[in-house]
C-alpha cells in the first residue's frame, strides 16, 4: 500500500501536509471517528480523499452541494483518482451508468446528495458495498445551531446504523462554536471521535475595514487597480446585489450575480461563468459560496456588514484558498446596523419550525452576534488579533501588519465640528431635507436647486467646503446611528434635531470617527494587495501558460483551476523546469498531471527559449 507521503505527492502534487491534515489521516486509518473543525480553505477535502485511496472499501463523501460535487470529482478525476457523484443532476441514463460503474467497483470514492441517502435504491445499492468511510463535509448542516441547517443531514446516523460493519464517520465543518460541535457529535451519532480544531489564522489574508458612504466608488477605485483578478462582491440583499451589478457591468466590468430569487438554470449559469473566469467577478448575496471550490479568489469586498463574525469569517475565507495573498474588505456604513437590525426582526424561514420562546433567545443570540460584528468595524486594535480572539485564539502577537489597522490606512479623527455644523444647516433648512442635501448644501455644491431653493446666500452654505461629501454624509450617519438625528421613513427620509444633540453638544464630548486616510485610493487598494506578478516572473510565458490552460480546460468543460491553480503557474514561470522530473516538484504537479501536460509544458518552455 502507498503511504500517505507519497499519495500527497503523486496524487495532488504537493510535498507537506497542513496543519490537522496528518493526524486526522491517521486516526482515520486506524478506525477512528473524526470531528474536525477546520476554517474555510484550510485543505478538508485531502482529510478523507487521502484515507479513500488507502482504505480497502469505498468511501462515501455527503456533501450538501451539488455544484460543488460535480467539481470536486471532476478535480480528482483531473489527478488520476476515480470518482463519481450521484446527484439530481444527472440524467436517468447517466445515473444508470454510474450505478453500473459503482456496482463494477470503479470508484475508490463516490458524491452522494444526503436526501438520496435513505431511499431505497440507494439502500439496496450500498448493501452489498464494502463502506470502509463516510465523511461528512459541512457537518455543521444537521445542527440548527449552525448557519446552514438542512433536515436531511439528520438521517445520517440512520444510515451508518444500517451497515452490519459500521464504517467510519469522518466530519468536517468550519464552524466552531461548541453547541454546533455538540450536535454534530449527537445527532451524527460519532463513535469517541478524534476531536480537532487547527488555527483559525489565514496568514495570506488580508483584511481591512473602511468606513465610508461611498461604496461604489471604492469598489470601482479598486477594481480599476486591480485589472486581472477574480473576487466576490457580497451584498446584504437581493436588490443591493442588482443594483450594484447594474451599474458595475454598465461601467464595462466583467462581472456577472447570484441570489436566491434567479432561477435554478440562471443560477447554474452564473456560478459557472464566474468559476471558468469567464466573468470574474460575481456579486451575490450570502446563498452564494457555500461548496465554491475556486482556489484562486483574489478579493472579497463586502459591501454590506454581515449579521456575525461567524458569516463574515467563512465568505471572506473563500479568498486565497490556495495560499496566494488576497484581500478581505469590508465596506462599513452605519446605515448597515439599521439593516441588519430589520433582519434580525423578521428572523430567517428556519425559525418557523421553532416556538416563541426559542425565537426570542435565537433573537437574542443574534443581537449579541451583531454587536461583535460591529465592534470589528469599529475596533482601531489589529483587525487579525480580533478575529483569532473572537474563534477562541490567543493571536501570536498583537499586530499582523496585513490589516488595515495595523497598516494605519484608517485613522481615527475628531468630527465634533463636522457634528456642529450639520446641526446648523439642518436648523437652517427647517428639518425638510435628508443626507445628500445637507452634505451638498455643507460643501457647497450648487445644482441649481440650492439656488432656487434660496439656500445658496444662506450661512452656512459651503461651510465645509474642504471636506468632502462623503465624510459629511459618514458623519451624518454616526449621528444618526447614536441618536443625535432621527431620520424619518419612507423613500424620502428628512433629518430632524433630537434634543440630545444640543445636550451632547453642551457636554464638550466629542464624536470620532474612522476614516481611511486621505491618499489616492490607487494607492491604497495596491498597498493592501499582492502584486499579481513577482517581478522576477516572465510575463509571456506566464501569459502562454495561461492560454494552454484555458485551451485545455475549455476541451475538458472543467474549470481553469481543475487544470492548474495560479500558483502552479507562477512556480513553473519561476523555476522553468527543463524536463519532467523537474517538473514533479512543482507545488500541483502530481503524476497524473505531469504524464497529461508535461510535454506540452516543457515545450512550451523551451519555445521561450
Ligand atoms: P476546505 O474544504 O477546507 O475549504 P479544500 O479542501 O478545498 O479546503 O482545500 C483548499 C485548497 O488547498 C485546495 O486548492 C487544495 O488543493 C489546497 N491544499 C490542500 N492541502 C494542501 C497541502 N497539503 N499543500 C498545499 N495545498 C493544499
Amino acid at each position: 500500500m502507498q503511504d500517505k507521503h507519497s499519495i500527497l505527492h503523486k496524487y495532488y502534487g504537493y510535498s507537506s501536509f497542513r496543519e490537522g491534515q496528518e493526524p486526522i489521516i491517521d486516526n482515520i486509518l486506524s478506525g477512528r471517528d473524526i470531528l474536525a473543525v477546520m476554517p474555510t480553505g484550510a485543505g478538508k477535502s485531502i482529510c478523507y480523499q487521502i484515507p479513500a485511496l488507502m482504505l480497502d472499501g469505498i468511501t462515501l463523501v455527503i456533501s450538501p452541494l451539488i455544484s460543488l460535487m460535480k467539481d470536486q470529482v471532476g478535480a480528482l478525476n483531473q489527478n488520476g483518482i476515480r470518482a463519481a457523484y450521484l446527484n439530481s443532476s444527472l440524467t436517468p441514463r447517466q445515473y444508470r451508468m454510474a450505478l453500473d460503474n459503482v456496482r463494477l467497483g470503479v470508484y475508490k470514492i463516490i458524491y452522494v446528495a444526503p436526501e438520496r441517502l435513505m431511499t431505497d435504491g440507494f439502500l439496496e445499492l450500498v448493501a452489498d458495498m464494502n463502506i470502509s468511510l463516510v465523511a461528512v463535509d459541512e457537518a455543521h448542516c444537521v445542527s440548527q445551531w449552525g448557519h446552514d441547517f438542512r433536515p436531511s443531514y439528520t438521517h445520517i446516523a440512520d444510515f451508518v446504523a444500517n451497515f452490519t460493519r459500521r464504517p467510519v464517520v469522518a466530519a468536517f465543518t468550519a464552524t466552531a462554536t461548541e453547541q454546533v460541535k455538540r450536535d454534530i457529535w449527537e445527532l451524527l451519532d460519532l463513535s469517541s471521535p478524534f476531536e480537532i480544531t487547527t488555527g483559525f489564522d489565514r496568514p495570506n489574508l488580508y483584511f481591512g475595514v473602511t468606513d465610508t458612504s461611498a461604496r461604489l466608488d471604492y469598489i470601482r477605485s479598486y477594481l480599476d487597480d486591480n485589472p486581472d483578478k477574480s473576487g466576490i462582491i457580497y451584498a446584504m440583499t437581493r436588490k443591493n446585489v442588482e443594483k450594484i451589478y447594474s451599474k458595475l457591468f454598465a461601467a464595462g466590468y466583467p462581472i456577472t450575480y447570484y441570489h436566491a430569487g434567479l432561477s435554478d438554470a440562471e443560477r447554474a449559469q452564473n456560478q459557472d461563468e464566474f468559476i471558468h473566469d469567464r466573468k470574474p467577478i460575481i456579486v451575490a448575496t450570502n446563498a452564494f459560496g457555500m461548496g465554491i471550490d475556486k482556489p484562486d479568489v483574489e478579493f472579497i469586498i463586502h459591501y454590506n456588514m454581515p449579521l456575525s463574525m461567524e458569516a463574515y469569517y467563512q465568505e471572506a475565507g473563500r479568498a486565497g484558498r490556495d495560499g496566494s495573498n488576497a484581500d478581505c474588505i469590508l465596506l462599513y456604513s452605519a446605515a448597515d446596523i439599521h439593516t441588519a437590525k430589520f433582519l434580525i426582526e423578521n428572523g430567517t424561514d428556519e425559525d418557523d419550525e421553532l416556538d416563541e420562546r426559542e425565537r426570542e433567545t435565537a433573537k437574542k443570540r443574534r443581537y449579541e452576534k451583531l454587536e461583535d460584528m460591529i465592534s470589528y468595524c469599529k475596533t482601531t486594535e489589529c483587525l487579525r488579533s480580533y478575529i483569532l480572539r473572537y474563534f477562541g485564539e490567543k493571536p501570536a502577537s498583537d499586530r499582523c501588519e496585513r490589516c488595515s489597522s495595523c497598516r494605519g490606512e484608517a485613522e481615527v479623527t475628531d468630527v465634533t465640528d463636522i457634528v456642529r455644523a450639520v446641526r446648523m444647516a439642518v436648523d437652517i433648512t427647517g428639518e425638510r431635507y435628508g443626507a445628500v442635501f445637507i452634505s451638498d448644501f455643507l460643501h457647497g455644491i450648487d445644482n441649481g436647486r440650492m439656488a432656487a431653493l434660496g439656500f445658496k446666500r444662506e450661512r452656512g452654505f459651503g461651510l465645509l467646503s474642504d471636506t468632502s461629501t462623503v465624510i459629511i454624509r459618514d458623519v451624518i450617519s454616526r449621528m444618526i446611528e447614536s441618536g443625535l438625528l432621527l431620520r424619518s421613513e419612507g423613500d424620502y427620509p428628512t433629518l430632524s434635531i433630537d434634543p440630545s444633540l444640543d445636550r451632547f453638544l453642551a457636554s464638550g464630548k466629542r464624536l470620532t470617527l474612522k476614516v481611511k486616510k486621505a491618499e489616492s485610493p490607487k494607492k491604497g487598494a495596491r498597498r493592501s494587495g499582492d502584486v499579481p506578478l513577482p517581478k522576477n516572473i516572465d510575463r509571456e510565458l506566464y501569459e502562454r501558460l495561461r492560454a494552454f490552460r484555458r485551451e485545455t480546460a475549455d476541451r475538458r468543460g472543467v474549470p481553469a483551476y481543475v487544470i492548474f491553480t495560479d500558483m502552479t503557474l507562477r512556480e513553473i514561470c519561476a523555476y522553468r523546469p527543463t524536463n519532467v522530473t523537474e517538473l514533479l516538484s512543482v507545488r500541483g504537479m502530481g503524476e497524473e498531471k505531469v504524464q497529461r501536460y508535461g510535454t506540452s509544458i516543457i515545450n512550451i518552455i523551451r519555445g521561450m527559449g
